[in-house]
């Protein structure tokens, strides 16, 4: 079992940044409204999530620990209506086989909370603490009894970068929660919270820039997308500002960058890549999340659909801009 729950944690957490994914997903899945992350030493070290989200009960936050216990799944059918971004109850059970864990949280309900800390899967410490509500998790030598894990880590700051580059994409996609990111004592951003994805945009990116997102939105039937463009000539050298959100989910998917380029190609310069936010909502029921267990993954039902419906919107889009 020890060793069985070694490996499946290596297929959900790869690095320090998945920590903080799986952290920042819950607290959103929580309600959170303020997140705040604060990381030391790339997060090899330290990674620490505060939220003011709905909080842990006592009696269940051993079961929070324990593979599966929670998992949102309970008939098969139900995996293509995922409604929350965590639904397989692995993540905290990976991240405490592998790490020191120490949660500290408490429900509205509660007078007071508790405190509970894990070490490489096994239970050390757990009691009744002072809490605000919401749930704090201390993330720390992650790797201790992985030493191949440990050893194709990179340099701390870039591992960092990794930290920082998640977490800006999940502010982007979630702008009406505040988020603030600490790295090594010095604060990184801080976003409002106030729903605003230009000025989310403009705090972690440029803030020129962000006068110049356009802004669509388009319905064609079950399917909603919004988009926030930088014109052509604001492109990049690579495609790390080709960023997808579906039902809130942030996805990396190649199709969906491909069409998203092929809007921009009449009018990018050769070996660009467009500055683009685009939200994707669709009924859950066209969507199946479940193809890989870091998720950034995606399957949609009638996928042609949606690639060309994008087509179609950035191609209007940026005629109306351009020309
Ligand atoms: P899931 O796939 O359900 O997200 P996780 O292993 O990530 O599984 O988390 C296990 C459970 O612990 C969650 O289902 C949730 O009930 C609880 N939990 C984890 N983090 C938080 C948090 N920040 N606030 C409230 N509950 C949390
Ligand atoms: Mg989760």
């Amino acid at each position: 079992e020890d060793v069985a729950q070694k490996i499946a944690a290596g297929e959900v957490i790869e690095r320090p940044a998945s920590v903080v994914k799986e952290l920042i997903e819950n607290s959103i899945d929580a309600n959170a409204k303020n997140i705040l992350i604060e990381i030391k030493d790339g997060g090899k070290k330290l990674i620490k999530v505060l939220d003011d989200g709905q909080g842990i009960a006592s009696e269940d936050v051993l079961l929070a620990f324990e593979r599966h216990a929670t998992s949102k799944i309970s008939k098969l059918d139900d995996i293509f209506a995922v409604k929350t971004l965590g639904f397989r109850g692995e993540a905290l059970p990976s991240i405490a086989s592998v790490s020191r864990v120490t949660m500290i949280t408490r429900t509205k309900e509660e007078n007071i909370g508790t405190k509970c800390i894990v070490t490489g899967g096994k239970v050390e410490y757990f009691d009744e603490a002072l809490s605000k509500e919401g749930c704090t998790i201390i993330v720390e030598d992650l790797f201790f009894n992985t030493p191949a894990r440990l050893k194709f880590l990179k340099s701390s700051s870039k591992e960092s970068a990794y930290i920082s580059e998640i977490i800006s994409k999940y502010a982007l996609g979630h702008p009406e929660i505040s988020f603030k990111l600490i790295i090594d004592g010095r604060e990184i951003f801080t976003t409002s919270g106030n729903g605003n994805i230009k000025e989310v945009f403009a705090k972690i990116y440029d803030f020129e820039e962000a006068k110049n997102l356009i802004e669509v939105e388009k319905h064609y039937g079950i399917l909603k997308i919004k988009a926030y463009l930088l014109p052509p000539q604001f492109s990049r050298n690579n495609r790390s500002y080709e960023i997808f959100f579906v039902n809130g989910r942030y996805i990396k998917d190649k199709n969906l960058s491909l069409f998203l380029e092929k809007g921009y190609s009449p009018f990018l310069p050769a070996g660009k890549f467009p500055v683009a936010i685009i939200f994707i909502n669709i009924d859950e029921s066209y969507v199946d999340v479940n193809v890989h267990p870091s998720k950034t993954e995606i399957k949609f039902k009638d996928e042609y659909k949606i690639y060309e419906a994008l087509l179609l919107m950035i191609k209007e889009a940026l005629r109306g801009d351009v020309l």
